[in-house]
């Protein structure tokens, strides 16, 4: 079957195992949800329009992804009114949000259509260049004096284009023009109709950013949304670079790097945006702030502290709002399920300006994604490789803690002129930091009485549970090889072992000292600011092995479920 002359590249067979038997469903709230019925009437009235702002966002992320996504979904939208084969390959297709992705499981991405591949570049980039040949143009206009084009195409907010035989980049409030100015009309309506002086101050402000080809504008919008602790409503446009493969090879490129260096030009990865819409849950809330208050004792617990100024140690006020939040919708980079969704996030990154000017971070938890796991698999995946006296240890409210303790790991460490001199590692540098952090420091949350020596086992099991891997990762899932990579350093030093049985055993005992020791090794990984320490770093320790395949072996055995399909009621 064709669409706009692309063939479909799954049978209808292969995409009923896919939907039927492989897929994880996440509900999203509905106007049923209590959280919802007891809103006050001013915020009901402002949440439509935040979903719609959500809704004409997801097209934006789909021009960013791939040049063929748009036509593509329009296609297979009208094809499936008459075609049963079309209706499924467009719900694989909206479960990636886009024409292709990677299921965690297979090493190549899967492709929904013949031919119809993803670009190391996304759409951020013409499709025919080639890394050679953009190193080649940047040189040249560099070398011709067209410095400040070639920082307009090396920012985080431009589509790049070709020009002749060079480039030219496209400020995002240009390219998107038309949709920016929708999403900007949304947010006015909604900042007129709430209640809540910061929130509405907040929308203001970003629907100004929207319009504006300024990125003191985002900065602003910024700074407003990450002091919003109170609000009864959760909005969040998310700018994260992790998808763009184009632009962090310049950082390989020591030539090019320091002409950069020199000219005092970023090289900062595209931005892939989203939306998320929510409420926040006020239960939820209050235990995240319970592990606030221990966030500026850490920062003086963290190894060579005194080499690097920290987020969270600067001033009396601790710059950190935390929610947790009951979802009503996720859309664009949020909704690009390929392999794993986010059940956290804490924003803004350090690339951008209300970071590096002294604005604060919001962390927002995502109970719909967290409350989703499959514990039928979770079963069989303990009765399959863990020792049977660990089983009790398994608690899915521990992955909770450990997550937030992650979060708050980010606000930790070495400052971004550090974490950025990583190039091509530097995500995966920094995901690994974070689980560390919130490991190593979790003894720390016993002692000041936040969780008991109980919970502390529980989150060690649940969390070496949770990086069994269920096939070798890539450098593009910084998550998964930073799990790789602290799996195989818990093996070398004896913290974890397979017995006879090719079980899983701790000893508990060595748990903090080990975890101190990795913990170490990568904070002076990032402050040796050297993209070959972190390269040998990773390779030291994301090797795969026999146990590595036997246990992606038994996972696959067990049946996963690699797709995710998020249900929207609003
Ligand atoms: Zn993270």
């Amino acid at each position: 079957m064709k669409i706009n002359g692309y063939e479909l590249n799954l049978s209808e067979e292969q995409l009923d195992e896919m939907l039927n038997d492989k897929l994880r469903e996440i509900d999203l709230i509905s106007p049923d949800f209590a959280g919802y019925r007891s809103l006050p009437e001013t915020e009901k009235k402002v949440l439509p329009h935040l979903v719609k702002a959500a809704r004409i966002m997801n097209d934006v992320s789909l021009e960013q992804d791939h040049p063929l996504n748009l036509s593509l979904k329009k296609g297979l939208e009208e094809a499936a009114r008459t075609s049963s084969h079309a209706a499924k390959a467009l719900r694989l297709f909206n479960s990636f949000n886009g024409v292709a992705g990677l299921n965690g499981l297979d090493p190549d991405p899967i492709e929904i259509f013949k031919g119809v591949k993803i670009y190391p570049g996304r759409n951020f980039y013409p499709a025919d260049l080639s890394v050679e040949e953009f190193h080649k143009i940047i040189k040249k206009m560099l070398e011709t004096g067209k410095v400040e084009e070639v920082r307009k195409i090396l920012s985080a907010r431009t589509m790049v284009r070709r020009f002749n035989d060079e480039l030219k980049a496209v400020d995002y409030t240009e390219y998107f023009a038309k949709e920016f100015s929708a999403v900007a009309n949304e947010l006015e309506v909604a900042a007129h109709y709430t209640a809540d002086e910061a929130f509405k101050d907040y929308l203001g402000w970003q629907a100004q950013a929207l319009i504006q080809n300024n990125e003191d504008m985002d900065m602003l919008a910024d700074k407003h949304w990450a002091v919003l602790q109170d609000s009864p409503l959760e909005f969040t446009i998310g700018r994260e670079n992790y998808d763009d493969e184009m632009t962090p090879t310049i950082c390989e490129n020591p030539e090019l790097k320091s002409m950069l260096d020199n000219l005092g030009i970023e090289v900062n990865s595209k931005d892939m945006l989203g939306i998320r819409v929510g409420i926040v849950n006020k239960k939820g809330t209050d235990l995240l702030l319970t592990f606030k208050d221990q966030m500026k004792h850490l920062a003086r617990l963290m190894p060579y502290a005194d080499r690097y100024a920290q987020n969270v140690a600067g001033g009396d006020e601790l710059k950190q709002t935390m929610v947790d939040v009951d979802l009503v919708a996720l859309t664009g980079d949020y909704a690009q399920c390929r392999g794993a969704i986010t059940t956290a996030q804490n924003l803004p990154n350090d690339d951008k300006l209300s970071i590096k000017t002294g604005g604060g971070r919001r962390n927002v938890y995502h109970r719909q994604v967290r409350m989703s796991q499959d514990m039928d698999a979770v079963k069989k995946k303990l009765n399959a490789l863990v020792a049977p006296e660990l089983h009790r240890y398994y608690n899915p409210e521990a992955d909770h803690i450990f997550v937030i303790g992650h979060e708050n790991g980010h606000s930790l460490g070495p400052d971004s002129s550090f974490k950025n001199s990583l190039g091509l590692y530097k995500h995966t540098i920094e995901e690994n930091k974070a689980d560390v952090v919130s490991v190593a420091m979790m003894p720390e949350y016993v002692k000041a009485g936040i969780i008991d020596e109980k919970t502390l086992k529980e989150v060690y099991t649940t969390w070496i549970v949770r990086m069994f891997l269920k096939a070798r990762p890539q450098l593009i899932q910084p998550h998964r090889v930073g799990d790789l990579i602290h799996f195989n350093y818990l093996l070398e030093h004896g913290a974890i072992r397979f017995n006879a049985d090719s079980k899983l055993e701790i000893d508990f005992n060595k748990m903090p000292e080990v975890m101190n020791r990795i913990l170490e090794e990568t904070i002076a990984v990032q402050l040796s600011k050297s993209p070959e320490k972190a390269k040998s770093f990773i390779d030291k320790y994301s090797t795969w092995g026999d146990i590595h395949r036997y246990i992606a072996e038994t996972l696959r055995k067990i049946g996963i479920k690699p797709y995710i399909e998020i249900r929207t009621y609003f």
